[in-house]
């Protein structure tokens, strides 16, 4: 029996293409850094790197951040005190910029009201290698923000000692939340990053993608796939 349900957020809640995000992102924060960093290229590079560095983890027991932070500050020469601000700066400031390039999708809102109102635990299972301000905004431009929409849990690199596609990423999860994972389904767009390694993980999965696309030859199949329109209604019918 579902008592739990996992979202990832981009391409699943939210329209956001990360062949025009990523890079728009890092040009922003390039930008930003350059009036207060001598090379935003090296600084650029090097949180590459430590991004790098927390998709490597995969439950060693130091959360994204604590490994984001051993790899990225002491490349750099500076320390996360003296670049806090500066974070917090860009992400109150110049992250929000960055909404116009993604949309809505309009059913996911009644969809979340409908999870809610019916007892499901509710997770973001977003790739957790930021902060939880980034994924606050996204929730926001999605239509399903955290101040109306009470999550039982948001994955981010604060909080999660593993990354996707790891299996230890949804063991944590499963594990905050309380439940097993045969109690637990994954709602989500990529096939490597969601569906595959939570279907592995045990959980049950449901996989957003178009028309006429085949899950991959010899390996599991998802418990269905379509819209987030279809899942709606997929969940509905399930009760
Ligand atoms: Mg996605």
């Amino acid at each position: 029996m579902i008592r739990a349900i996992l979202f990832d957020l981009d391409n699943t809640l939210l329209e956001n293409s990360m062949d025009t995000f990523v890079p728009a992102y890092l040009g922003m924060l390039a930008e930003f850094i350059a009036s207060h960093y001598p090379q935003p290229d090296a600084f650029i590079r090097h949180l590459l790197k430590a991004t790098d560095a927390m998709l490597a983890n995969a439950g060693s027991g130091r959360t994204n951040q604590e490994v984001f932070d051993a790899t990225f500050f002491p490349a750099i020469g500076r320390t996360r005190e003296e670049m806090e601000p500066l974070f917090a700066e860009f992400y109150a400031t110049r992250f929000p910029l960055l909404r116009s390039l993604t949309r809505p999708i309009p059913v996911a809102r009644p969809l979340m009201e409908w999870v809610f109102a019916h007892g499901y635990q509710v997770a973001i299972a977003t790739n957790s290698l930021f902060p939880r301000t980034a994924i606050e905004q996204r929730l926001a431009w999605a239509g399903v923000p955290v101040e109306e929409f009470p999550y039982h849990f948001v994955a981010s690199y604060e909080v999660m000692h593993a990354t996707k596609p790891h299996p230890a990423y949804f063991r944590e999860i499963a594990d905050v939340l309380g439940r097993a994972p045969e109690e637990c389904l994954m709602v989500g767009d990529e096939w490597q990053m969601d569906v595959l390694p939570a279907l592995e993980a045990g959980m049950h999965a449901y996989w957003i993608c178009g028309a006429g696309v085949e899950p991959p030859a010899g390996g599991p199949s998802p418990n269905g796939r379509g819209t987030l329109a279809d899942f709606a209604k997929w969940i509905r019918e399930r009760g």
